[in-house]
């Protein structure tokens, strides 16, 4: 990646574009497409300049991190999603945080968030994390399950489904990446035509800074993309 000769307000506005472009390729409204700016290792200075620049949407991966970063970022123009693996003992702290968790990949897990959220008076709104690319060492639920998973979480008192996050094998080509999202996109309407009670398809999170193009001509409504706005990620 050359991003970092790019400030973030160029990068974030040619992302834009090319997402508006890939929807009128696909014949979609680019209103429909949400673009999401994934702020993990990233400070807030930065994020803040994100969201002067029109971000209104950060997804983050790590709960201490987020909640060590969040007092310095302007949250009043910003709404968060959760995106990383969420242990159960980690729930608690994260539950009422974030307007989303988009990484439940587990009925426990849903418990849990379940659990937390009606002890805290609210329902907490979730997207069934979708393991498409079969591998063993990733979360999520294989798409064969997500049917019956969706229908044993829809019964969970303080949790709604809202839709389907995924990502791909990182080692996949761009053949296999659109097949991927498409499969999931047909999943995705599967399910919505089957109208479990609580259960709304109305979030489709796929796409990242290699593939957003792909993922929105595929039925993508939600992209999240990092490195393709901020530069590659230091850890540290
Ligand atoms: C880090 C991350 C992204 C963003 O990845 P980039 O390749 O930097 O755009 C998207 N989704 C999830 C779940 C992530 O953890």
């Amino acid at each position: 990646m050359t991003g970092q000769s790019y400030t973030i307000e160029e990068s974030f506005k040619r992302i834009k574009d090319e997402i508006a472009q890939a929807a009128v390729k696909a014949g979609r409204n680019p209103d429909d497409v949400k673009l999401m700016a994934v702020t993990k290792t990233v400070a807030p200075e930065l994020v803040n300049a994100a969201i002067n620049v029109g971000a209104d949407l950060i997804g983050e991966s790590k709960v201490q991190e987020y909640l060590s970063k969040k007092d310095e970022i302007d949250l009043t123009r910003c709404k968060v999603h959760f995106i990383g693996h969420l242990q159960t003992n980690k729930v608690r702290q994260i539950v009422g945080e974030v307007a989303m968790i988009q990484s439940a990949d587990s009925v426990r897990l849903a418990r849990e968030i379940g659990r937390r959220s009606v002890s805290k008076g609210i329902v907490s709104d979730i997207l069934l994390e979708v393991n498409i690319g079969k591998e063993e060492s990733k979360f999520g639920f294989k798409p064969s399950e997500v049917y019956e998973k969706a229908c044993e979480i829809s019964e969970i008192e303080g949790v709604k489904i809202q839709g389907l996050m995924t990502l791909p094998p990182f080692d996949a080509t761009k053949e296999q990446t659109t097949a991927f999202f498409s499969n999931i996109r047909q999943l995705f309407i599967d399910i919505r035509e089957k109208k479990i009670h609580n259960v709304t398809m109305s979030v489709l999170s796929m796409g990242m800074s290699g593939d957003y193009r792909e993922a929105v001509i595929a039925g993508s409504t939600l992209v999240r993309v990092g490195t393709a706005i901020f530069g590659a990620r230091r850890y540290n």
